[in-house]
């Protein structure tokens, strides 16, 4: 899986998991709230795994812009 895909995995993860969340809370129900932080910790993972530059493999977890045109580490194009 490349940095784009695990992005967008994230985002989805963490919207899922939002959702799991408010119908947990407002229904009370015990497995909704344990979903949707299953879906958080998932999200998180994956992005801890495969959130990477494609050259130097150091984590884009601290682009806080969003994915940049270049890896602030290594300082090469990302496509
Ligand atoms: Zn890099």
């Amino acid at each position: 899986m490349n940095y784009r895909n695990s992005q967008r995995l994230m985002w989805g993860l963490f919207i899922v998991s939002f959702i799991l969340l408010a119908v947990g809370y407002n229904k009370n129900e015990m497995i909704f709230l344990v979903l949707g932080t299953l879906c958080t910790i998932a999200g998180i993972l994956q992005a801890v795994i495969f959130y990477r530059c494609p050259y130097c493999y150091k984590s884009l977890m601290d682009c806080r812009d969003g994915i940049q045109k270049y890896c602030p580490h290594c300082g090469n194009e990302l496509k």
